[in-house]
């Protein structure tokens, strides 16, 4: 790849930072490098507060680099575009998900897997150069990097950029989009909302899995799940015992994949995508005897995250949002470890951060 700084130039940026692994974010100016040939300028509309920022802005994965600027659930508007850039105008609604960068050239990037691409770059807390995020007034990216805004769709369903993508990618990939699978969902926070209602769009009965009671109603009223099971329930559990196809694991924090493995029918997988700052314990014989699979994945490539956000557009598929104003942003960090919250934060940007 050729070496690029992603964030060491001339244009001034404000937004918001943690310093240290107290994760507390405060005001911060920095600056961004200038619209280059190939990028796009934008300024930040909303941006959605995953869990992931949290992971990092307290460095539970152990390679943060302070200060970090989080954010990578960005839609803005186009304010300007380098000479090259093919697909983009000013005033264009645009998204910038979790990558800035890829090498373009390894058999990933050919066959629109960047975020498989070993030299990717993270819109923030990049390793090998300095990125930061969309809690801030303004971004730039290349423009492969950014996504149309379908015109149908909020701009506050910025949690498409990573919280649909991420449950909308494995459900295909892993073919548990076929109507009639039983799909289980565990973890009903950003990730997990989105990937009941993606499930329910491809036709799947849909069960949520959770160690909230509380969310029961909702989810199934609102998000339009079939069922719920409360996973620290084992009579729960074990009447469930051998009836799902596949199994959506969201989960941010360490737990017991045993149950989950249980549930599977011979032949049914079990996608990890929370990220928890430890191992977990995998027991293998579950696997062995019904040919189980235990699979990851992360994110989407630049093509799917566009298809996802089309399809959500064509199905009227968006995020149960709080808006939040920027100064609440450590409180909703608070709450996210809670699980207090339905479903995603999303920063109103554009109005509430204020560079006085
Ligand atoms: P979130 O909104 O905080 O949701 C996580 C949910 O997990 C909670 O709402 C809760 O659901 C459940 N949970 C939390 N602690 C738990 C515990 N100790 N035991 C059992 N369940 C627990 O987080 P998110 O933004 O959806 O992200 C989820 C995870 O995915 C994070 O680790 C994040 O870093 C990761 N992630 C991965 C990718 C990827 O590409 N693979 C992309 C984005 C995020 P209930 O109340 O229903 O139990
Ligand atoms: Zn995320």
């Amino acid at each position: 790849m050729t070496a690029t700084c992603y964030e060491n130039e001339h244009v001034k940026a404000f937004g918001w930072a943690a310093r240290d692994t107290s994760g507390v974010l405060s005001p911060f100016k920095f600056s961004r490098r200038e619209t280059g040939e190939k990028d796009v300028q934008l300024k930040v509309l909303y941006c959605g507060v995953c869990h992931s920022d949290l992971h990092q802005i307290k460095n539970e994965w152990g390679f943060t680099t302070y200060p970090i600027v989080p954010g990578h659930e960005i839609v803005g508007v186009v304010t300007e575009v380098g000479s090259k850039v093919e697909n983009f105008k000013v005033g264009d609604k645009v998204g910038v998900g979790c990558l800035v960068g890829s090498c373009r050239n390894c058999e990933y990037c050919a066959n629109d897997l960047e975020n498989y691409c070993p030299q990717n770059v993270e819109t923030y807390n990049a390793s090998g150069t300095i990125t930061y995020g969309g809690y801030s007034d303004i971004m730039v990216a290349d423009e492969h990097f950014v996504v149309q805004w379908p015109e149908n769709l909020p701009m506050e369903a910025a949690p498409l950029l990573c919280a649909g993508i991420t449950t909308y990618s494995p459900l295909r990939y892993y073919g548990l989009d076929k109507p009639g699978m039983h799909i289980g969902v565990v973890g009903l926070g950003g990730l997990g909302h989105m990937a009941v209602k993606f499930a329910k769009a491809f036709g799947t009965k849909v069960t949520v899995i959770s160690t909230s009671a509380s969310k029961k109603e909702e989810a199934i009223q609102r998000l339009g799940a079939d069922s719920f099971l409360i996973s620290p329930d084992p009579q729960q559990m074990q009447a469930a015992m051998n009836t799902f196809d596949g199994i959506i694991d969201t989960v941010s924090a360490v737990h017991p994949l045993l149950p989950l493995l249980g549930l599977l029918k011979i032949n049914g997988k079990l996608v990890m995508l929370g990220a928890p700052e430890k191992p977990l314990d995998l027991p293998v014989y579950p696997l062995l005897l019904g040919r189980k699979l235990v699979a990851g994945s992360c994110i989407g490539g630049m093509k799917e995250t566009q298809e996802m956000l089309d399809f959500s557009s064509e199905h009227n598929i968006t995020p149960d949002v709080e808006i939040i104003p920027m100064d609440y942003v450590n409180t909703a960090l608070e709450r996210l470890v809670k699980a207090d919250v339905k479903y995603r934060f999303v920063l109103d940007i554009a109005k509430t951060l204020n560079s006085q």
